[in-house]
């Protein structure tokens, strides 16, 4: 593979684009994946688009490992790792309180995990026919779930949008309007083999085949994020009997995008702050003061509607899934702390 030109746009402040030498291009542009993946194929989102903040994604587990040239820099600078990489992982059902026991600033609480079933290739290259493999697997291990996780499937090949429950989404899903998707080849065959499952009470769903094989979601309208995370901790327990996730012993559970690895939980708040969003700067220090990320309303990239911001853990690798949601809830209760003062 010859690529002349620079590798990235100009203006790429992605990680991917800091740490991929000329070089270290040339050294990996020939190896391929034993499902062809390939270090060009990688890096096509962040070269299409120059707001990418990684720009690049794997296309399988092995991915990981045959490039980790490049994979390991962008992971270690992203999860803020000092030393070693080691994933740490605990999903010790936890007893805390509300954190907005009034209602006055939490519209909603969510997490979710990132997995991919670590015999088929990732979302951004898997073919069409493992897609629908992989959905009938997912499918077959979520039929053998207990009451309250007891569901129905939505695919989204047979539902017009508006048909969607609206508790699944919350602002959106697969959103095939996605450019850094699209430009990764996420949305390939869309809606082909994708499909959303919830709980009948809304609480528990799965999405299949988006960015990843299963996105794992627990939500819902309350301040009560460790009632979620005790929700979710139970389901993944359940589903990892019947699926096998791939998973590396230091980088932990292996998903498309560098970012969501190791625990791949994001675990947050949709929090009503009109203050501090008068308060911009202030409000990103104590973000990074206590490891958060700030997301739209209507997630990644998106705008923030109503003064309602996504409030979510920013590493997901070498901090244990326990330790990210006491964490984070310390990192709230601060928010709404400096919320009220103002
Ligand atoms: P991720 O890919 O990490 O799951 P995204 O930023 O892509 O998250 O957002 C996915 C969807 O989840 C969006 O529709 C977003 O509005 C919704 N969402 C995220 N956090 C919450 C929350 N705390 N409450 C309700 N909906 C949420
Ligand atoms: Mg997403």
């Amino acid at each position: 593979m010859h690529v002349t030109g620079p590798l990235f746009p100009e203006a790429s402040c992605a990680l991917a684009a800091r740490f991929l030498t000329r070089a270290l291009f040339d050294r990996l542009a020939m190896r391929k994946t034993a499902t062809g993946f390939t270090l060009p194929l990688a890096i096509q989102s962040g070269q299409k688009n120059h707001d990418s903040s990684i720009g690049i994604y794997a296309g399988d587990a092995e991915s990981y490992t045959l490039f980790r040239e490049i994979f390991d820099p962008v992971i270690t600078s992203y999860h803020q790792i000092t030393g070693p990489v080691r994933h740490t992982g605990e999903l010790a059902l936890l007893d805390t309180a509300d954190l907005d026991p009034d209602g006055d600033f939490i519209v909603s609480s969510r997490v979710r995990v990132a997995r991919n079933l670590a015999a088929h290739a990732f979302p951004p290259h898997i073919s069409r026919q493992d897609r629908q493999c992989v959905e009938k697997q997912i499918l077959d291990a979520l039929k053998l779930l207990p009451d309250p996780l007891k569901g129905c499937y939505h695919p989204m090949g047979e539902l017009e949008p508006e048909q969607i429950p609206r508790e699944c989404l919350a602002g959106r899903a697969f959103p095939p309007g996605d450019r850094f998707q699209e430009a990764a080849g996420i949305i390939r065959d869309f809606p082909l083999s994708r499909g959303i499952y919830t709980s009948e009470d809304k609480k528990f769903m799965v999405w299949i085949n988006e960015e990843d094989h299963l996105r794992i979601i627990c939500m819902e309208r309350s301040g009560h994020l460790v009632r979620v995370f005790n929700r979710l901790a139970t389901a993944l327990e359940m589903l990892g009997q019947y699926l096998v996730f791939a998973a590396h012993p230091d980088l932990g559970y292996l998903n498309a995008c560098p970012t969501n690895i190791g625990t791949a939980m994001r675990a947050g708040v949709h929090i009503r702050l009109p203050k501090l969003e008068k308060q911009p700067e202030m409000m990103k220090k104590l973000a990074r003061d206590h490891g958060l990320q700030i997301r739209g309303t209507a997630g990644e990239k998106t705008q923030v509607t109503g003064s309602v911001f996504d409030i979510s853990n920013f590493r997901r690798l070498g901090v244990s899934e326990t330790r990210i949601i006491q964490d984070l809830s310390f990192g709230i209760a601060a928010l709404i702390k400096k919320e009220k003062k103002l």
